[in-house]
C-alpha cells in the first residue's frame, strides 16, 4: 500500500529524515520506533504532506506522492492524528467528526440536504468504533485527554482513510486509556480492514500490536521486521534497546 524509498529531509543542513525506507502493506499494523529526535513524526510529516522530501520517493497505492499538498493526500486515502491533540475545543465530540465528514465529502451542512441523514449516521458509527457514542453531546474541550485523543482519531476515521497514521496515540494516556486504545487499534484493522501505521514510546504495546517494527535512529531506518527479529536484532539492542536490554 505505502512505500517510502530513501527519503530525506534536512532542515538547514540538518538531515532529520536520512535515507528512510518503510514499507507498509494492506492491513498491517506497522510502528515505527526510535529516540527522541529519530525522525519519526517528520517521517509522518513526510508522508502526509506537511513536508516535501528533498529526495526520495513515496509510493503510495503505485503514485508517487512525495510533495502532493496534504487535503490531496488526505483524499487519496491517508488521514494521520498529531503528536499534540489538534480538535476544534468548542465543538461537540459529534461535530468535530461531523465536520471532518463533511470536509471530506466537501458538503457543506444543509438542514435540507438528503445527505445530511448519511453524514449523521456514519458520524454515529465512528463514534460506536471508538466507544465515543456516549460523549456525542459534550463539548471537547472539556473531554479528558485520553477521550481527545481518541477523538482525533475520530475525526481521521471521518476522512474515510485507508491508511491511518498515528503519531504516538498513547502519550500522556493512563494504564486503563492505553489499553481502551490498543482494542481499538486492533478492531480498526480486523473489523474496519484498516491499515495503521503508528510511532509510539510504550515498548510493551509496540511490541504485542505491531505486525512489523521499524526502528529509526538519527533519520535512519535500521531495520523493519516482525518483533521477535527486532527483538533480537544487535544492531538495535546496542543502537537504541542499550546493549543488554
Ligand atoms: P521524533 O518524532 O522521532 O522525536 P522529529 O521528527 O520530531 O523526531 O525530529 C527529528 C529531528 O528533526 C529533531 O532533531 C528535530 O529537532 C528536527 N526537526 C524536526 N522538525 C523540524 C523543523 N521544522 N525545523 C528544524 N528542525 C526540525
Ligand atoms: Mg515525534
Amino acid at each position: 500500500m505505502l512505500r517510502v524509498e530513501a527519503v530525506k529531509k534536512s532542515f538547514d543542513g540538518f538531515l532529520a529524515v536520512n535515507e528512510a525506507d518503510l514499507l507498509v502493506e494492506k492491513g498491517e499494523i506497522i510502528a515505527v520506533i526510535g529516540p527522541n529526535g529519530a525522525g519519526k513524526t517528520t517521517l509522518f510529516n513526510l508522508i502526509t504532506g506537511q513536508l516535501k522530501p528533498d529526495t526520495g520517493r513515496i509510493i503510495f497505492k503505485d503514485e508517487d506522492i512525495a510533495g502532493v499538498p496534504p487535503y490531496e493526500i488526505c483524499k487519496k486515502g491517508i488521514s494521520r492524528s498529531f503528536q499534540i491533540v489538534n480538535i476544534f475545543n468548542r465543538l461537540t465530540v459529534f461535530e468535530n467528526v461531523q465536520v471532518a465528514m463533511l470536509s471530506h465529502q466537501k458538503k457543506t451542512f444543509n438542514l435540507f440536504s438528503p445527505a445530511k441523514g448519511q453524514v449523521i449516521r456514519e458520524t454515529k458509527e465512528i463514534l460506536d468504533n471508538v466507544g465515543l457514542s456516549d460523549k456525542a453531546s459534550k463539548i471537547s474541550g472539556s473531554l479528558s485527554h485520553g477521550d481527545q485523543k481518541v477523538l482525533e482519531m475520530a475525526i481521521a476515521l471521518g476522512n474515510r482513510p485507508e491508511l491511518l497514521i498515528l503519531d504516538e496515540p498513547t502519550a500522556g494516556l493512563s494504564p486503563e486509556e492505553t489499553s481502551v486504545t490498543i482494542d481499538m487499534i486492533n478492531r480498526l484493522t480486523t473489523d474496519l480492514g484498516l491499515t495503521i501505521l503508528f510511532c509510539e514510546h510504550d515498548m510493551e504495546l509496540v511490541f504485542s500490536i505491531a505486525h512489523k517494527i521499524m526502528v529509526m535512529q538519527q533519520g535512519k531506518s535500521i531495520i523493519q521486521a516482525p518483533p521477535d527479529q527486532v527483538r533480537d536484532n544487535r544492531e538495535v539492542q546496542e543502537a537504541y534497546l542499550g546493549g543488554s536490554a
